[in-house]
């Protein structure tokens, strides 16, 4: 007998032993495949590693595998070996890394086999072929091998998989008692596109019915799962024009079109300002690795940076093979490109945001991160990585160009750049000449006063440009009405009942809303301290200065806002960049959604409204962040003929921070932010590691258990050589109805960080640990 070695693409993660079964010939079983594999009472999708394995131990019973569900594996050796690289540096089992790589369709024994035998076709569940007499597997068996079967995709097939989506904007039409409709309308607008299956299990019976009526009056669309969010975007929008590379660009496409051609892994940084080109050269390089066969993955931090690539890309390379991919896709389309990429071997071009690194795409010639600086481009949630790393090592591995690119290069990447470890290419002048906007600052005045907040001297300079028929971009970098609400009756605020923060208004939902876990209240509902239904709102978010400023500005100016909670909607993203770039509006009010990329030749003023907003945040990049959300904001303004100018409103003038984004100089930025690291060592110079601990709120033996696992883990740290700093009670020391704790940690390697993690979870008894290396978040 033969046995085989699956890893379970769902809990328990685990490394099984299988027989291979006699109904199908032993080489129909291939390594990176897809299978059904039977556990307990059911069946899982599991991809096989190995077969020929060992024999197991005697006394273990050892099940035969059910089907494969693929014939040509979905997954290439490499793309194993990526998984398994993760999985190691996460301290993570492979077959969770695997779940997170893959589409949900692909994940499921609900996939449906037909097959063509005489007569009628016959089509099974893949899960339930285990279940048939054996006769009639091996009949099935010789037709799967005689290729004379074909696996139905599950995503997009019946009603359950069918997408629903909000077809308009807060507040709706409905009565206050429809609660289940109200209940289905927050639901979306919280979780944006889902499908009928999510919406009904999340929401239970009373959802069906709702969901009907909601779409029956326009209120929501509901349309087949598989069909992509919105056509090639790029039809839409006009051609842009093509243009000859500057002496400035072509200088410094040459060497790395040599770079990426020569088949040797390397990495080079682009370090070009707002407005100088870069994304001609990532596209002329793609076009180069593309002529010569290869892949290439040209990614952004955001979606909608990503659809902006994929229009420049449709015009500028029209004659290649194209894929969008990106985590605001329908199950079905992800599927969909998935599949496409591990069947056609032809060298395509793929545009997309984090996710799309994992695709089974084969040796590409060349990676490309834009705005690489983002924060974006690590992932926290469930599977954590580093998009950066994991380039890093598809690119080494493949002996392709990694190409990271920025106006406001990560100082980690600089420092490499400086150290001579990693080529920089600099561009240092806006392609047509245009110069980079004067930048001032605006004192506003200490403490809170009524009335605007923009200072007088912002709002002069906006009247102008309105009047001048401009266009202006305001940053503020916080969402929603106003961010606290003060009870008039007692003096307490509105705070989260499971994490013990302010809860913002947000009045078009008219709800109070946590930013942190999404938890919602009505509004106006009675003050949970005192029962008092008067509140006085506090500062301002996006959603108030948009109505502020409707109200100033000259009737017809037209003021749109971008934040996440106007873009819920799929599409409106797209509509609300389109609709300014077409100029039916002449301000665009957002948060750090519209820093990045975009090229507007009209838009000749920016103001950061509260600059200071990220400044006082307890990370160590604080600065940094808020230099280069600045920088490139800045960056928006002055693209066209017209200069521009740019207002960064402050309470803080003496920081050190604005002095470098006044003269834009991001060399002086970073010499002063590298000394600071250097004295109080943090990154580059040394690794840090981030332990995270929590309890629920009701466990009583918490506190204590946190200090003996404290105690442990600095006594271990000393003989690992790892510097345990804490537990001390995280910034947002409870979120989500659980106490957190931070232990910072910081060592030479990641190794010994790791070697502390093991110890710290053998330890940890009830407490709930994990370990992000390198942390983005440290809140
Ligand atoms: P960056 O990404 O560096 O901020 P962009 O790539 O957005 O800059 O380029 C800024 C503008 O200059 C875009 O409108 C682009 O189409 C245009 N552009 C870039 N290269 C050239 C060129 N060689 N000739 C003419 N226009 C160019
Ligand atoms: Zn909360």
């Amino acid at each position: 007998m033969t046995f085989a070695r699956v890893v379970l693409l769902s809990p328990p993660f685990a490394e099984l032993t299988y027989a291979l079964p006699d109904h199908l010939p032993e080489d129909t079983w291939r390594i990176g495949q897809r299978v059904v594999a039977p556990l307990g009472r059911g069946s899982r999708v599991g991809v096989l590693l190995a077969v020929d394995e060992p024999a197991p131990g005697q006394g273990i019973t050892v099940k035969p595998l059910v089907w494969p569900l693929e014939h040509e594996p979905l997954l290439p050796p490499a793309h194993l070996d990526l998984a398994a690289q993760i999985a190691k540096r996460q301290g993570a089992g492979l077959g969770q890394i695997l779940a997170g790589i893959l589409p949900q369709g692909l994940r499921t024994t609900q996939a449906r086999i037909r097959f063509f035998g005489e007569g009628k076709p016959v089509e099974h569940r893949a899960g339930s072929l285990a279940g048939l007499p054996a006769e009639e597997r091996r009949e099935f068996g010789r037709l799967w091998a005689a290729g004379r079967a074909e696996v139905r995709a599950a995503g997009g097939a019946g009603p359950e998989a069918d997408l629903c989506a909000l077809a308009g904007d807060p507040p709706w039409p409905v009565r206050p008692a429809a609660h289940a409709q109200i209940a289905l309308l927050e639901y979306l607008l919280a979780h944006g596109a889902v499908t009928r299956g999510k919406l009904l299990a999340a929401l239970g019976p009373p959802a069906g019915r709702a969901l009907a009526l909601l779409s029956e009056r326009g209120l929501v669309t509901v349309r087949p799962g598989d069909e992509a969010p919105c056509a090639d975007p790029a039809g839409e929008c006009a051609a842009s024009p093509t243009f000859d590379l500057t002496p400035d660009q072509a200088a410094v496409f040459a060497p790395l079109r040599e770079a990426a051609l020569s088949g040797a892994a390397s990495t080079h940084l682009l370090f070009g300002i707002t407005g100088s080109g870069k994304t001609a050269i990532y596209l002329e390089l793609a076009r180069a690795v593309l002529a010569a066969g290869k892949p290439v993955m040209l990614l952004a931090p955001e979606v909608a940076l990503a659809l902006k690539l994929w229009k420049d890309a449709a015009t500028h390379l029209p004659e290649f093979r194209r894929h969008l991919f990106h985590g605001y896709q329908s199950a079905g389309a992800k599927e969909k490109t998935f599949r496409e990429l591990s069947e056609n071997l032809s060298a395509s071009l793929i545009i997309g945001t984090r996710s799309a690194l994992f695709l089974p795409v084969e040796r590409p010639g060349l990676i490309i991160l834009d705005e690489e600086h983002d924060a974006s481009f690590k992932q926290d949630e469930g599977l954590t990585y580093q998009a950066k790393e994991v380039a890093w090592y598809r690119a080494s591995r493949a002996g392709a160009l990694l190409l990271l690119g920025s106006a406001t290069p990560d100082v980690k990447s600089f420092h490499a750049a400086r150290e001579g470890r990693i080529p920089l290419h600099t561009l240092e002048h806006r392609v047509g000449g245009g110069t980079l906007p004067g930048v001032e600052l605006v004192q506003l005045p200490q403490g809170r006063v009524d009335g605007n907040l923009l200072a007088p001297r912002s709002l002069e300079a906006l009247a102008r440009v309105v009047e001048r028929g401009e266009q202006a971009v305001i940053l503020l970098n916080r969402r929603g009405w106003a961010p606290v609400m003060y009870c008039l009756g007692c003096g307490a605020t509105a705070k989260c009942p499971h994490c013990d923060i302010g809860l913002t208004y947000h009045k078009g939902r008219e709800r109070l809303v946590c930013h942190y876990c999404g938890f919602s209240t009505p509004f106006p509902s009675p003050c949970s301290a005192c029962g008092g239904l008067t509140f006085l709102p506090m500062g301002e978010g996006t959603e108030k200065l948009e109505e502020e400023l409707s109200g100033i500005l000259p009737a017809g100016t037209g003021v749109l806002r971008l934040d996440r909670d106007s873009t819920r909607r799929p599409g409106r993203m797209e509509e609300i960049l389109d609709a300014f770039a077409r100029k039916e509006a002449q301000v665009l009010v957002g948060t750090q959604m519209l820093s990045k990329g975009h090229h507007f030749p009209d838009v000749t003023l920016a103001v950061a409204a509260d600059a200071d907003l990220g400044l006082n945040l307890p990370d160590y990049r604080a600065a940094e962040r808020t230099f280069q959300l600045l920088l490139q904001s800045a960056g928006r303004a002055g693209r066209g003929t017209a200069p521009g100018r740019v207002f960064i409103q402050t309470r803080d003038p003496g920081h050190y921070c604005w002095e470098y984004v006044i003269r834009a100089d991001y060399a002086g930025f970073y010499e002063r932010e590298l000394e600071v690291r250097r004295r109080r060592r943090y990154p580059p110079f040394v690794r840090l590691g981030l332990l995270r601990v929590s309890f629920p709120v009701e466990e009583s033996g918490g506190f204590a258990a946190v200090d003996t696992l404290g105690a442990a883990l600095r006594q271990a740290g000393k003989d690992l050589g790892v510097t345990v700093l804490g537990p001390a009670p995280a910034p947002l020391p409870l979120l989500k109805g659980r106490r957190r704790f931070h232990c910072l940690l910081k060592a030479g390697d990641w190794q010994p960080m790791r070697d502390l993690y093991v110890l710290a979870r053998a330890r940890g008894g009830k407490l709930r640990i994990s370990l992000d290396l390198d942390p983005v978040n440290m809140l």
